[in-house]
């Protein structure tokens, strides 16, 4: 079935019907001829029949956590005669009231337990006319969960008997987008308020302009100071711990003081009653102080990518733990893992998943992906930031190293299934994993691999690489920047045509490998004569790639770093040497996303 919508970025769609029932896939997805010359990635909401300008939503949350709230979204109609418009709203939440401020009230309809929501307007807009649709709606938006009790689901009563019964208790707010009326989930200017019991702490996007407490609520005012798409809020009964550093803004992180104790009891009676102490509880057996470590890594990681890429966008920042294992980033607001607060584990991950999040402040956040494509531009980046953060915080290549070959073998044992970095979001329609593979590891990789190739190796100075990242976070600032963007700024700085590196690793899925083979003779004047040969295998014949070199001589102290291009079936190379070579590694700094071998020069 081909799909045409001109409303789509990418309006010609090919489907088929998949196996499983109504299941639909993408065969293929593309733009218009006469779009293809844009080489900058077109504004997406360009094709909606509104323009969305401002969102301004007064939320309640009770004593209960019942949720109210009235959104006031205004838009301007980019076509004439439009009547219908779509909105989307977590289905859960019910619909008290649609209007037009001082115009009445609006026709809307709604399926059960459908997002979709649709508002008739009074009358067709011109084109160029601005309105406001004010919704009122209330519902069941916050959630109520325990960490410990979801751990203990399943276990046997005798087990659980032995075990403490308090459980930690933890609020969480249910979808990070469909919380208000999304028109398209588009950026535009956000205005928050919330009023909510002052014993829990909350924290949104954006500025905090105003705060008051009046009797038991208290009343907090956002503003999201540019245009936000990823807008939402954290709420618990959380402590605070402010950080003043005097590198970076004010950090906050809110952290569920009471909810480690319980877990803590709950890992001690594992350990003491049970005698559960394999790795999970080891890892997670309390830490003394942790919202200092985590703190310590928020502002640290805000500190280190303030260096190296450049300012942040905000004047403040919250971090706000949430009960489940993952991260996510808003605009000056982070969330981060119960179990990012509880681990005592060094093996780096801790530190990466921190400022991966806090990374998205640049990287999907200061700078936006212009598509579903470019998602790599957010989470390889910001995989790519937390990784090269740890190995700074840690003072740590050992660390370093061990998480890029992790994820290269990953990586070469699924390359023959997976799809390419280059169809970002549609990767994870097919396949969950194999996106964040490609997306976070191999994304981090590639950049790893340009920070290589910027390498001087002779001064191992990698000035290049930061003044091109902080050009590239410079030119798209608060906006929008596709592949082909980086691209073009890579180039700059490289000074020379990159299609083929981009090629090969963004829109490619080989991963070459290398067997090198070597022999030296005596020259003249005490001299060698280095023979090399390197087979490239798993790639296409064209495949080329310049790949580090280092040569260790008899002299334990003395070694040389060159680089050469590898490409097609076989790669010789020779070269006069001033000692004898005794020993050759390929690829010593893991420079190029490749497996390598050595083999017998016969
Ligand atoms: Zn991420």
């Amino acid at each position: 079935m081909f799909v045409v919508d001109p409303e789509d970025e990418e309006p010609i769609q090919l489907l088929r019907g998949g196996r499983e029932g109504a299941k639909v896939q993408v065969i293929a997805e593309f733009k218009r001829a006469e779009d293809l010359n844009d080489t900058t990635a077109a504004v997406p909401e360009s094709r909606h029949a509104f323009k969305l300008e401002a969102s301004q939503i007064e939320a309640t949350i009770a004593k209960g956590l019942d949720f109210s709230a009235t959104a006031t979204v205004r838009l301007t109609a980019r076509r004439d005669g439009v009547r219908w418009t779509r909105f989307r709203l977590l289905s859960e939440l019910a619909v008290d009231s649609v209007s037009a401020p001082g115009a009445g009230s609006l026709t809307f309809s709604r399926f059960k337990q459908d997002p979709d929501l649709w508002v008739r307007l009074n009358s067709s807009p011109q084109k160029g006319e601005t309105l406001a649709v004010r919704i009122v709606y209330h519902g069941d938006l916050i959630g109520y969960t325990s960490v410990t009790e979801r751990m203990l689901r399943g276990a046997p009563t005798r087990i659980r008997n032995r075990l403490p019964s308090v459980p930690d208790r933890w609020f969480y707010v249910k979808t990070p987008t469909t919380w208000f009326p999304r028109y398209g989930e588009l950026a535009a200017d956000v205005d928050l308020t919330f009023h909510a019991p002052k014993r829990y702490r909350l924290a949104s996007i954006g500025r905090l302009v105003e705060s008051r407490v009046d009797g038991d609520v208290a009343t907090t005012h956002w503003v999201s100071l540019r245009p936000a798409d990823q807008v939402c809020f954290s709420l618990g009964d959380f402590d605070e711990f402010k950080i003043t550093d005097p590198r970076i803004p004010p950090v906050t992180v809110h952290t569920n003081s009471d909810a480690h104790r319980q877990i803590d009891n709950l890992f001690l009676a594992l350990r003491d009653q049970l005698g559960v102490n394999n790795a999970f509880v080891s890892r997670f057996l309390s830490q003394r102080a942790p919202e200092q470590d985590v703190g310590a890594d928020v502002a640290n990681s805000l500190a280190f990518f303030t260096r190296v890429y450049g300012p942040p966008l905000f004047d403040q920042y919250y971090a706000a733990e949430i009960p489940f294992g993952y991260g996510e980033a808003f605009p000056g607001l982070i969330y981060l893992s119960v179990w990012t607060f509880q681990a005592v584990g060094d093996s780096g991950y801790e530190e990466i998943f921190r400022s991966h999040e806090m990374a998205h402040q640049w990287w999907g956040i200061g700078v936006e992906p212009a598509g579903y494509r470019d998602a790599w531009l957010s989470e390889g980046f910001a995989e790519f930031s937390g990784l090269w953060y740890m190995q700074l915080i840690l003072r740590d290549n050992e660390k370093f190293f061990k998480h890029l070959k992790h994820w290269r073998s990953e990586i070469r044992a699924r390359r023959n299934d997976v799809p390419p970095i280059g169809i970002g979001w549609r990767a994870e329609q097919l396949n969950g994993r194999d996106y964040t593979l490609m997306t976070y590891h191999k994304g981090a990789w590639v950049l790893h691999m340009l920070r290589n190739l910027m390498l001087n190796l002779r001064t191992m100075d990698e000035d290049a690489f930061i003044a091109m990242m902080q050009d590239f976070y410079r030119q798209y600032r608060g906006r929008r920047a596709s592949t082909r963007d980086f691209q073009r700024v890579v180039e700059q700085h490289i000074g020379t045509d990159m299609t083929w590196f981009f090629d090969e690793w963004v829109q490619g899925t080989a991963i070459p490998r290398y067997t090198l083979a070597w022999h030296a003779d005596p020259a003249q004047n005490g001299h060698y004569t280095l023979r090399l040969r390197v087979r490239q295998e798993d790639v296409p014949a064209e495949f080329m790639m310049p790949v580090p070199l280092k040569i260790g001589f008899a002299d334990t102290m003395m070694h040389a770093l060159v680089r050469f291009r590898v490409t097609g079936p076989t790669t010789e190379l020779t070269l006069d040497l001033p000692a004898e070579p005794k020993v050759l590694e390929l690829n010593p700094l893991e420079s190029v996303l490749a497996e390598v071998k050595t083999e017998s020069w016969h």
